[in-house]
């Protein structure tokens, strides 16, 4: 049997056993995948151990996306361009890290939605990857907000030598210049742990009225499905989309690394994956 499992703190909210059960099924698979509490002080022991264990593969959830990266054998440039890693292989005693948030991210949104200018709140692993899929897809103009701006001004001046060509701004996200730049943007996107169970109590700076009739809104999160700012883009009658989708194509493009071959896509499996996990969610809530 192959062994799979996501690191994180915290992890028990997470989805990814359900949904990569769900693939070991369709794809008759013989797998087993856990979710492991790693604390961040623990994480260089656990991924020491890590090399000699019998796991194939790791994904990787809050807060170790970037912090991981120093204590791996290799990092694929992709993930090294992001500067953050989701997913880890082990091989021969090696870890290679790669990132696979970035393509779940494009899979789950068509190119034509990026438009011209996009907003995005947040800078930490998630923020990263969706900068780097919103830059391959010829956004111009790019404003990052985040509550810590140090993180949002580092994450502007790393991505501005890397992509000269794209315009990036960084604020505060305490700062009410965001009103103005979502008045011109067609994408906004929250890449933040904002609304996530159980802290769901912390709420972004946002309301329907600062959303116009254009703008589409992306929250990655998915716990609940419907988060506050799903709620906003509902009530201002915008479309919307939940981190779902990006889930389940971030997961499939792991379990592709892990196997080291191709998967046939198919869009049964990701409608089946979607409405067990939907359930799953809406169980919690109940
Ligand atoms: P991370 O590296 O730990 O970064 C967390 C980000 O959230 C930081 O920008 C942080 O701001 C911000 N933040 C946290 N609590 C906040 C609050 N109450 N108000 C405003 N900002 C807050 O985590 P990550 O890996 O980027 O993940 C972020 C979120 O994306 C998580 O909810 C995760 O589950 C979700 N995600 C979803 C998918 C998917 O497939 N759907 C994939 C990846 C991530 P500071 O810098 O100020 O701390």
């Amino acid at each position: 049997m192959l062994k799979f499992a996501i690191i994180g703190d915290p992890v028990a909210h997470s989805l990814s056993p359900l949904m990569h059960s769900s693939f070991y099924d369709y794809y008759r698979i013989d797998a087993d995948y856990n979710a492991i509490l790693v604390k961040p002080n623990d994480l260089k022991e656990f991924l020491q151990n890590l090399r000699d264990s019998d796991y194939l593969g790791i994904n990787v959830t809050i807060p170790h996306k970037e912090s991981v990266i120093p204590f791996l054998d290799a990092v694929s440039k992709e993930a090294q361009t992001i500067g953050a890693v989701n997913c880890i292989l082990r091989r021969n005693g090696k870890l290679i890290g790669y990132n696979t948030d970035m393509s779940g991210f494009e899979a789950s949104l068509p190119v034509s939605m990026y438009g011209e200018k996009t907003v995005i709140i947040g800078a930490g692993g998630a923020a990263r990857s969706i900068l780097t899929a919103c830059i391959n897809a010829g956004s111009q103009q790019i404003v990052i907000f985040n509550r810590t701006p140090e993180k949002a001004e580092k994450l502007r001046t790393e991505f501005s030598g890397k992509f000269p060509h794209t315009v990036l701004k960084a604020y505060a996200l305490a700062d009410p210049i965001l009103k103005s730049e979502l008045s011109q943007a067609s994408l906004l996107i929250n890449a933040t742990s904002s609304g996530m169970e159980p802290d769901s109590d912390e709420r972004l700076p946002l309301r329907p009225e600062d959303l116009h009739q254009g703008i589409f809104v992306y929250d990655v999160v998915y716990t609940p499905p419907t988060t506050d700012l799903i709620k906003i883009a509902i009530q201002a009658g915008v479309s919307y989309l939940n981190g779902l989708d990006m889930l389940i194509h971030q997961g499939l493009e792991s379990l592709k690394i892990w196997l080291n071959h191709e998967l046939p896509f198919q869009k049964s499996l990701i409608k089946r994956t979607k409405s067990e996990l939907m359930s799953k969610l809406l169980d919690n809530n109940s």
